[in-house]
């Protein structure tokens, strides 16, 4: 039995819900993995406890004060970390020559630079930032192919359908014999809601995930369905599917994390506790199987599956993402920045919760569609929907 060597990896968003549970796995296996870098927005304190426990070689914050005062506390404990600030200094610690691995769990477009950056740099790419993929599909997937890349998706689904595809050939869904991709739901905490209930929902309603326990931007999107979107236009990239071989399944359980369909009539599942662990895992690890600390699964606990079709009319957002993929070009863009935009306002309570979707639908209408094989013009029209998103906003 050989000892694989020590990989060295960058977490981009170590104090969020998936940064937390990627060191939870990398603890558990101090002789296969060292950490390079961890970085933060504005979480400074738990930055300094991670840093105390893992010791990274740099840790980098968005903001120049909190990382002063960072600096100032590692070196009071005796650590030689080096505390950078800024978007340049995420990119560095993304394509520094002695890192193997990133871990892409930054949430929202911020994640996008540093994310490209790892997969020009060759890296393995541990894909939890879907926003980041749903804004320059093409470009993201062409750079991958370019570079030798290898991507591996966190996302709980998309990691389940790369398990249920075949590990020694990638050529497409057909050349594997692949019908349809079925993408798992929980359906949120609104499951069954009709529009006018769904007009009371408070913030905290919404980030009270039934299954999940995740940030509060992605809580909100599964409580939209937007989640569920933004994951259609994700495997449509990763698995190079068109929107029409990918069917949304409502799950609530959580126990099955998606499937493939075979063209011989059969399905293939990936089952599991919902804990993200698993994916991150088997990111960390593959080909390899490693300790995730997540319990086997009680089927006699989980006792019955249940199945239904999603309410697009209840969750338009759904019906938004698929319709933005089929238009192509910067239209997802165009769809997560305004979704970005109505998200924090109804975190910030200057909008309702059947809001978030009406405002994507008003910034979709008025954004014209570009071609998006620039990083340039991608940037631009995620920045044009945010000031039309904000102005439709701001007219009530
Ligand atoms: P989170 O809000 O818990 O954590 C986000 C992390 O990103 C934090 O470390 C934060 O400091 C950092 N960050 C936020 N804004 C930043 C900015 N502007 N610049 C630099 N860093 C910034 O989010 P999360 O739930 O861990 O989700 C992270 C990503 O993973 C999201 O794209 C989400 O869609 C995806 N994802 C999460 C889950 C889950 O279970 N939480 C599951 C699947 C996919
Ligand atoms: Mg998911």
């Amino acid at each position: 039995e050989s000892t694989p060597a020590v990989q060295t990896v960058t977490v981009l968003g170590a104090t969020g819900s998936i940064g937390k549970s990627t060191l939870d796995v990398l603890a558990r296996h101090p002789e296969r993995y060292r950490v390079h870098a961890l970085t933060a927005s504005t979480s400074s304190a738990s930055l300094r406890e991670q840093c105390l426990i893992h010791r990274p070689a740099v840790a980098v914050l968005t903001d120049e004060r909190e990382a002063a005062w960072l600096r100032e506390e590692l070196r009071t404990a005796g650590l030689s970390t080096e505390v950078q600030a800024g978007a340049t200094a995420l990119v560095e610690v993304s394509e520094a020559p002695e890192v193997d691995v990133v871990m892409a769990a930054i949430v929202g477009a911020a994640g996008l630079l540093p994310t490209l950056a790892a997969v020009r740099a060759g890296k393995r790419v541990l894909l939890a930032n879907k926003e980041a993929l749903v804004m320059s599909g093409a470009l993201f997937m062409q750079e991958v192919v370019r570079h030798d890349a290898v991507l591996l998706p966190i996302d709980s689904e998309h990691n389940a359908i790369y398990q249920c595809l075949p590990s020694d050939r990638r050529d497409g869904l057909a050349g594997m014999g692949v019908t349809q991709l079925l993408l798992t739901a929980s359906g949120g905490p609104f499951r069954g809601w009709n529009a006018a209930r769904l007009g009371a929902v408070t913030p905290e309603q919404a980030c009270a995930h039934p299954n999940w326990s995740m940030g509060r931007k992605i809580s909100v999107d599964s409580a939209t369905l937007m989640n569920k979107g933004l994951e259609l236009i994700e495997a449509c990239w990763l698995f190079d599917a068109r929107p029409d071989q990918i069917e949304v399944v409502v799950h609530p359980q959580s126990v099955i994390h998606s499937m493939a369909a075979y063209s011989d009539g059969s399905v293939i599942a990936q089952l599991g506790n919902p804990d993200m662990r698993t994916p991150i895992a088997f990111g960390l690890a593959w080909p390899d199987r490693i300790a995730a600390g997540v319990e086997r699964l009680d089927l006699f606990r989980v006792a019955r599956l249940d199945f239904e079709p999603a309410d697009e009319t209840a969750f338009p957002c759904l019906r938004l993402a698929r319709d933005a993929m089929l238009a192509g070009g910067t239209a997802p863009a165009v769809l997560n920045a305004a979704n970005e935009v109505a998200v924090a306002a109804f975190l910030e309570r200057r909008l309702g919760f059947t809001g978030i979707s009406e405002v994507v639908e008003a910034v979709l209408e008025r954004c014209e569609v570009r071609t998006a094989d620039e990083l340039d013009v991608i940037l631009a029209e995620d920045a044009r929907a945010r000031r039309v998103a904000e102005h439709y906003l701001a007219r009530g």
